[in-house]
């Protein structure tokens, strides 16, 4: 009977029982967390969602639960590497965080910024620290309850894949008291204290302190051939991918024309055997030093004043090679290659907070002091990807999620808040 107030979907261990109205309610929207999935996702969302939101605001009418407003210690908004390690460090200070990790919606499931994460976007994880390629299916039938287990791909044996790793975050998280509500953070007053927060659910909650880990979605050209191959040859990250077995000694694209685009094909010259850098334009954006890097390289083709129009690909291969337009004379042709990589920039998850903290000019947010995860409003922290625009990874955004969490344990221990 999994849909009753009370009923524990944490996994292994229980909840602590620091009872209060809106442990029960995120007990109960918990649940839903089952559902993030995206295969199921794609299968039953127009009409096991609603259902689920159906009982799930009966039971709220009925107990009565949003009728006062709790304020928080810490409030956790994101559901990333970052947002999962400042949860699990602030859940073990005892500061019972609150997690908002994002809604199940249409409109998260196309930007990419469904509950979970980045990570839960791609198959294997190779380079976070601690998962060797092992058969790790053992490991995950004891830490995972079989209802979060049920909707993952049949496991590889090849190490740890992205939905894996972030459900075993979550559920540590969850064993140590975090609390988890599934809804976006929609709006924030930053101007009073405690700060409010205001969620897609049209709930008001209260927070002393506040980690911003919402992350940062990639950028991708919006064709649709694309979205067919993403995780199947068309990726957004050279570090992340370029090793995989599918793109070595193969031709690869890349495309962009600015820095990152530069990195990205220099990067992936080591592995491929030719790289064809496909630019819209007859000149990079790129800093001259790194296009140099780019023309100087034997193994780089540039392709300028080039646009791709379309992915080719099968179901048995991936991708097989792109499509591309000449911008000068609208002539076609097209490349074979074993993967595209965009590389046009990501834009930070910071909508909401409606330019109530310092940012740079892409969005992202800036830290007051480094090494510090302070933002430039007090009792504000902010981990992972939100403000970092450069290392964008796993590994490094858990080790800004964990300092959050250092970060304002010591700031409300200082202002007496316990
Ligand atoms: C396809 C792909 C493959 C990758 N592979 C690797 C890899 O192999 N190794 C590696 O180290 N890195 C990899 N990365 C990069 C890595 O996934 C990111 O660096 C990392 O996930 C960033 O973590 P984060 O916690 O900062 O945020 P994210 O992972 O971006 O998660 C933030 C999440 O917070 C939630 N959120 C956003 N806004 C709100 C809001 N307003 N309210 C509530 N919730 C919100 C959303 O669910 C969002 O997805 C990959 C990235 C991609 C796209």
């Amino acid at each position: 009977m999994p849909f009753s107030i009370g009923a524990n979907s944490a996994g292994p261990a229980e909840i602590p029982a620091t009872s209060t109205k809106v442990r029960q309610r995120t007990q109960l929207r918990d649940h839903y967390g089952a559902f993030h999935s995206r295969g199921l996702m794609e299968q039953s969302a127009t009409c096991i969602v609603p259902l689920l939101e159906m009982v799930f605001w009966h039971e709220v009418r009925r107990r009565d639960l949003w009728s006062s407003v709790v304020t928080e210690r810490v409030v956790i908004i994101g559901s990333g590497p970052a947002g999962w390690s400042a949860a699990i460090y602030a859940a073990r200070a005892s500061l019972e965080p609150l997690v908002f990790e994002g809604a199940i919606s249409e409109e998260n499931r196309i930007r990419g910024t469904l509950p979970l994460g980045q990570l839960a976007l791609t198959t294997e994880v190779e380079n976070y620290a601690g998962f060797p390629a092992a058969n790790l299916t053992q490991f995950l039938e004891t830490a995972l309850p079989k209802e979060r287990r049920q909707y993952m791909a049949p496991h590889s044996g090849h190490g740890v894949t992205g939905p894996e790793l972030m459900e075993l975050m979550r559920a540590q998280s969850v064993n140590f008291g975090t609390r988890i509500i599934t809804a976006d953070i929609v709006s924030a007053d930053l101007s009073k204290r405690p700060f409010v927060l205001k969620t897609s659910d049209d709930t008001v909650v209260e927070a002393h302190s506040l980690i911003i880990a919402t992350g940062a979605r990639a950028n991708y050209l919006g064709l649709p051939s694309e979205d067919r191959f993403k995780n199947h040859g068309v990726s957004a990250c050279a570090v992340c991918d370029g090793a995989l077995p599918r793109f070595r000694n193969k031709p690869l694209v890349v495309v962009g024309g600015g820095d990152s685009a530069m990195e990205e094909a220099t990067y992936l010259s080591k592995f491929a055997s030719k790289v064809h850098l496909v630019h819209r334009r007859d000149e990079f954006r790129a800093s001259k030093i790194m296009a140099a890097r780019v023309l100087d390289n034997p193994k780089i083709q540039v392709e300028w004043s080039s646009a791709v129009t379309e992915v080719l690909g099968d179901d048995q291969h991936g991708v097989t090679g792109v499509r591309l337009k000449s911008l000068k004379d609208d002539s076609e042709r097209t490349l074979e290659a074993a993967g595209m990589f965009c590389a046009i920039g990501h834009t930070p998850n910071t909508d909401f907070l409606a330019g109530q903290i310092e940012t740079d000019d892409k969005g992202y947010v800036v830290y007051k002091t480094p090494f510090r995860t302070e933002t430039s409003v007090e009792g504000v922290f902010a981990a992972g990807d939100v403000a970092d625009s450069y290392y964008r990874q796993a590994i490094t955004s858990a080790g800004t999620g964990c300092m959050s969490a250092l970060d304002a344990e010591r700031w409300l221990a200082s202002r007496g808040i316990h």
